[in-house]
């Protein structure tokens, strides 16, 4: 590998515990991994194997985590959906400067914006492919309820009575 810095030849190493700052969190380590630095500058490259594995498993340890999610980790969550902030801001109708606060950590991040993140990524996981317009349909489709009225025929239905 070619130092991207000073164009030297890099060389390759076995880390043994790799600091994992890349992903935005703080608390990750990756084990065995091939780590290239340059003789010259001192420059050093991760290589890191399957990184969209990687991604997607530490998104669901974070979804099954107990307790509240911390800023970095909302960001990772979001960013792992694809979402901008401002998409996350419009989705769970909040100002952008809100989801920022919550994510510098200037802001708690609230419990229903907490679980709704983690929602959104299982149901990701559920269908490998998250799309956001099926998310979009529901807030179009809001209406008014005045009550509903729920039956059981065979199955649950339930009956809006706004009307
Ligand atoms: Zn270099």
């Amino acid at each position: 590998m070619i130092c991207s810095h000073c164009n030297s030849k890099m060389t390759a190493q076995k880390s043994g515990r790799y600091h994992y700052v890349e992903s935005g969190l703080t608390n990750i380590y990756l084990r065995g991994m091939t780590v290239w630095s340059c003789p010259e500058c001192g420059a050093e490259e991760i290589e890191i194997p399957d990184p969209a594995g990687l991604q997607d498993a530490l998104a669901r340890v974070l979804v099954s985590k107990e307790s509240r999610l911390t800023g970095k980790e909302f960001r990772y969550l979001r960013t792992h959906l694809g979402h901008s902030g401002a998409d996350i801001a419009a989705r769970f109708a909040v100002s952008r400067e809100t989801v920022s606060r919550w994510e510098t950590g200037a802001l708690k991040v609230p419990g229903p914006a907490d679980i709704a993140l983690r929602y959104m990524v299982l149901m990701g996981k559920a269908n490998y492919d998250y799309k956001v317009t099926d998310l979009n349909e529901i807030l179009e489709s809001r209406r008014r309820i005045k009550y509903l009225e729920a039956k059981f025929q065979n199955e649950w239905k339930i009956e809006n009575k706004s009307a």
